[in-house]
């Protein structure tokens, strides 16, 4: 069995706040404003990874009136999940994403993000993408008081490896 999850995530930007992407620091003049540390690319990998599951969304699991969570590390947050899922008996075959922001251009960056991902989530490079782009200057990306992403994943049923060998 095979299940789809998508997930997305906004965050405001703001200066004099750190500006995290899948993990990755990067050097920026504008930072998320968040409860958490506004990571928003884990944010929507979250979502989509409990939308695929069909067990709620980020807030249900993380309240964000909740003290505990404040700057939390969505990379434990994560890891939390895939604890959720694995539970579950449920593995990621691959995902793809895109992150929306206008600057500074993320090009060096998209590599290291993949590579931190691949990480978190146990998986090979070539299961894990990671795409950026610009607003074209439109809407709240693209006059920069803003940075979102957006994540798809397909998980599979962990018994559909022990499947394929039978
Ligand atoms: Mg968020």
């Amino acid at each position: 069995m095979i299940r789809i999850g998508q997930g997305f995530d906004i965050h405001r930007l703001v200066p004099d706040q750190p500006l995290k992407l899948g993990g990755v620091l990067i050097d920026s003049a504008l930072g998320t404003l968040a409860h958490s540390d506004g990571d928003v690319l884990l944010h929507a990998l979250i979502d989509a990874l409990l939308g695929a599951a069909a067990l709620g969304d980020i807030g249900d699991h993380f309240p964000p009136t909740d003290p505990q969570y404040r700057n939390a590390d969505s990379a434990v947050l994560l890891t939390h999940v895939l604890g959720l899922l694995a539970d579950q008996g449920w593995q990621i075959v691959n995902l793809d994403s895109t992150i929306f922001l206008e600057y500074p251009k993320l090009q060096a960056y998209k590599d290291p993000i993949r590579q931190r991902l691949t990480g978190l989530l146990g998986l090979p490079l070539e299961s894990v993408s990671v795409k950026a782009k610009t607003m074209e200057k439109l809407g709240a990306v693209g006059t920069s008081e803003a940075i979102a992403a957006s994540v798809s994943v397909l998980i599979q049923d962990q018994t559909a490896d022990q499947d394929a060998l039978d």
